[in-house]
């Protein structure tokens, strides 16, 4: 059985390194915060590590789940690169981007270390029901080798090209996620003024044209009841929109509405702050209005 680490378990990288440990690949963890490994090795089968380094010794997968691209450069940087052993492959789960991605892939080659970035859709609770959506980029036979390991987190497992290309899909999917809260976001507050229920309005939207996650499970699960869990902070959702904006620019397709998708992520996280969950943006549109979501 293929030995793990997993470097990141922050809100969606826990659950993902609960269900390796639960199809029971041996498992080591690290986190930069320790006390949460150590935390998370007093629950499972897993170990925690001292160092990153430590962690990916003896694995044969490591898995990275951090905030940024930029993040897990620093953690190769910091001892994870020399470690890794010959023929090893670094499945990175963060939501990354194309270019930095590829940057990886080549230092990691140079070491014989394989690259597959395999940013993850579905949410903390897919993550817990093992049923994320998982975009790949690399060779084929590199994403063969640790499908058994994905296979534990998610259940639609998607080749989609090429090193970063998994990357380059996410971040589009993002980009599309901000704007259909934005404009699910403005369509309810506007009708909310008019005197329609949200809850009504919503009925009518879901079996009708402008449906989407947002109308059908981010809105009635989470504004409506104003629970506003805080699962996926807005600060990522602002990353991933402006690597859709910067991949739409490399490739010199016009975009302004995927530009405006981060420039209104940016607006509303300087407002709402670095800990607010991506559906709390609705919150800014109501305070301009003067009226919530009802
Ligand atoms: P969190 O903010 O909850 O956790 C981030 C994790 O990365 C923590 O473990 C944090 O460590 C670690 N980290 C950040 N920077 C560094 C660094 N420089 N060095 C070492 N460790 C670092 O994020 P999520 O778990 O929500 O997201 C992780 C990735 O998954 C992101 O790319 C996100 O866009 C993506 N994603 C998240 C989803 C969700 O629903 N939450 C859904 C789909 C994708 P520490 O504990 O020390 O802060």
């Amino acid at each position: 059985m293929l030995s793990v680490a997993f470097l990141g378990l922050g809100a969606i990288g826990r659950p993902m390194a609960r269900r390796i440990a639960a199809a029971g690949f041996p498992l080591t963890v690290w986190n930069r915060t320790s006390a949460r490994a150590t935390a998370f090795a007093r629950e499972t089968s897993a170990v925690a590590a001292r160092t990153a380094g430590e962690a990916v010794e003896e694995a044969d997968v490591a898995v990275t789940c951090l905030s940024t691209s930029a993040d897990v450069r620093q953690v190769l940087d910091g001892g994870v690169l020399e470690s890794l052993k010959r023929g090893a492959t670094l499945l990175d789960c963060t939501s990354g981007d194309p270019a930095t991605s590829r940057r990886i892939a080549e230092q990691l080659g140079a070491r014989r270390v394989s690259f597959v970035d395999a940013p993850v859709s579905g949410g903390v609770r897919g993550a817990e029901d093992g049923t994320l959506t998982v975009m790949c980029g690399g060779e084929a036979a590199d994403l063969e080798r640790v499908r058994p390991v994905i296979e534990s987190f998610g259940k639609k497992i998607v080749h989609c090209g090429p090193v970063g290309a998994g990357d380059a899909v996410k971040a589009m999917n993002q980009a599309l996620l901000a704007l259909t809260i934005w404009g699910t976001g403005e369509a309810l507050v506007a009708l909310s003024k008019l005197g329609v229920s949200a809850r009504v309005a919503l009925d009518v939207i879901n079996a009708s044209s402008g449906r989407s996650n947002a109308s059908m499970n981010l809105f009635p699960e989470r504004v409506l009841t104003r629970a506003f869990p805080r699962t996926f902070r807005l600060a990522l959702l602002e990353k991933d929109a402006r690597i859709a904006a910067q991949i739409a620019r490399d490739e010199r397709v016009p975009a302004p509405l995927t530009q405006l998708a981060a420039d209104l992520c940016t607006l509303a996280r300087k407002e709402l702050g670095e800990e607010a969950d991506h559906v709390e943006a609705v919150k800014v549109i109501e305070a301009w209005a003067g009226a919530e979501v009802r």
